[in-house]
Parts: C-alpha cells; structure tokens; sequence
C-alpha cells in the first residue's frame, strides 16, 4: 500500500490540522478584496478555515483577527465580511463535519 502525502493546513480559528480539502481557503487577492475561495487555488495570500460555521462566526466577529492571519494593514472591507458572513452561514455546524482532525490520528 502505497502512502500518498496529502497537503495539511491548519485551520486558524481552533488550530485543528485537516487535509487541505477539507478546509475551505480565505484569500486576499491582487485586486484588494477578501474572499472565500472555494477553489482554494485563487492567487493571492491564502488563510485556511475549518468548512464550519462556528470557526468562520468566530474570525467573523474578532476585529482584526483574519487581518491579522492574512497580514493585512488595513480592515476588510464591509462588503468583502458581509459576503464572508453569508458563506458562513452556507456551511454546516461543526458537529457535522468530520469529527477527528487529523492531528488527533497521529
Ligand atoms: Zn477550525
């Protein structure tokens, strides 16, 4: 059996470590916006998230704190949040995802 090397991130709301797919990647493009990049292959410095609510409502609600993980100098634009805010509430609550992260199977 071979082992296949699967990306890992960490999620930087709870600091789980999941494959990359399994997180959904906030990016901060050239154009200056912030967005969720479903693709996670959008250009730009990338912060990766949990695919569930509650981590997206935590970043959401800390002032600063995805400036901060995206080293941004300036505040996200209202615009750019409130569509963050409605991909949040597109996701499922955390019970429903997968219940092991995978730092935990180590
Ligand atoms: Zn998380």
């Amino acid at each position: 059996m071979a082992l296949k090397h699967i990306p890992q991130r960490t999620c930087i709301v709870c600091r789980a470590v999941r494959a990359k797919r399994e997180l959904v990647r906030v990016v901060h493009t050239p154009a200056d916006r912030v967005e969720a990049d479903a693709t996670g292959k959008k250009a730009g410095r990338g912060a990766y998230l949990c695919r569930a609510r509650e981590c997206w409502e935590i970043v959401l609600s800390a002032r600063g704190r995805l400036e901060h993980a995206l080293k941004l100098e300036v505040a996200i634009r209202l615009e750019d949040l409130a569509l963050l805010r409605e991909f949040a509430a597109t996701l499922p609550p955390r019970d429903s995802v997968i219940a092991t992260p995978i730092n935990e199977t180590k």
